[in-house]
């Protein structure tokens, strides 16, 4: 993970509040609202079923890990989100669909180094002050998602957020963090 991107996880972990607005500013969508909702109102069944889908799966054949504890809504896993960079055709049109329709936009002009691959970090305009959602009934699949407990793979869980995992993750060792990626991102 790049220096940067792991000092501003750092920071969100604690945060009491949003990150300031980048110095560039926050863009505005482009594509007008009458056009974004209804398609998003569209899409909500497909999203719903797909978390459905997924939640019983996970019924069905138990994770290594458990889901415990609740939501403190502070919003922090919201603060810095992680969009693959790519400047291939598909690449260009999910960074469409994400910026233009889901509300991300870039807090960095860079995009960052993780696990390998190159990042774009995001931040979100839908989240307010207060660390709550303003299109909570709309939000993207990954939102809906948070905290990640697979069925292969490590817990993705923000430090604070109020939820852990049981058996406890990450263990106190530098080389499982290493090697088994960062548990405070959301990565679309
Ligand atoms: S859509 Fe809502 S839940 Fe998702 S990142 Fe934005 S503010 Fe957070």
């Amino acid at each position: 993970m790049s220096d940067i991107l792991d000092e501003l996880l750092l920071q969100a972990a604690e945060a009491k509040r949003p990150p300031p607005p980048p110095p560039q500013g926050i863009p505005r969508p482009w594509v007008p609202r009458w056009i974004r909702q209804p398609i998003k109102w569209f899409l909500l069944p497909f999203v719903l079923i797909d978390l459905q889908m997924q939640r019983l799966a996970r019924k069905l054949i138990r994770p290594p890990f458990k889901q415990e504890g609740k939501c403190k809504k502070r919003g922090n896993c919201c603060h810095y989100v992680l969009i693959r960079y790519s400047r291939s055709f598909i690449g260009r049109l999910f960074y469409f669909w994400y910026t233009q329709f889901l509300g991300f936009y870039p807090r960095l002009q860079e995009p960052q180094e993780y696990e390998g691959k190159l990042m774009h970090v995001m931040g979100c305009r839908y989240l307010r002050e207060d660390g709550s959602c303003s299109q909570y009934h709309l939000r993207p699949l990954v939102c809906r998602q948070w905290p990640v407990i697979e069925h292969f793979g490590y817990p993705s869980i923000l430090k604070g957020c109020g939820y852990r995992s049981n058996p406890p993750y990450p263990e106190e060792t530098s080389d499982v963090l290493d090697s088994e990626g960062d548990p405070r991102l959301k990565v679309l």
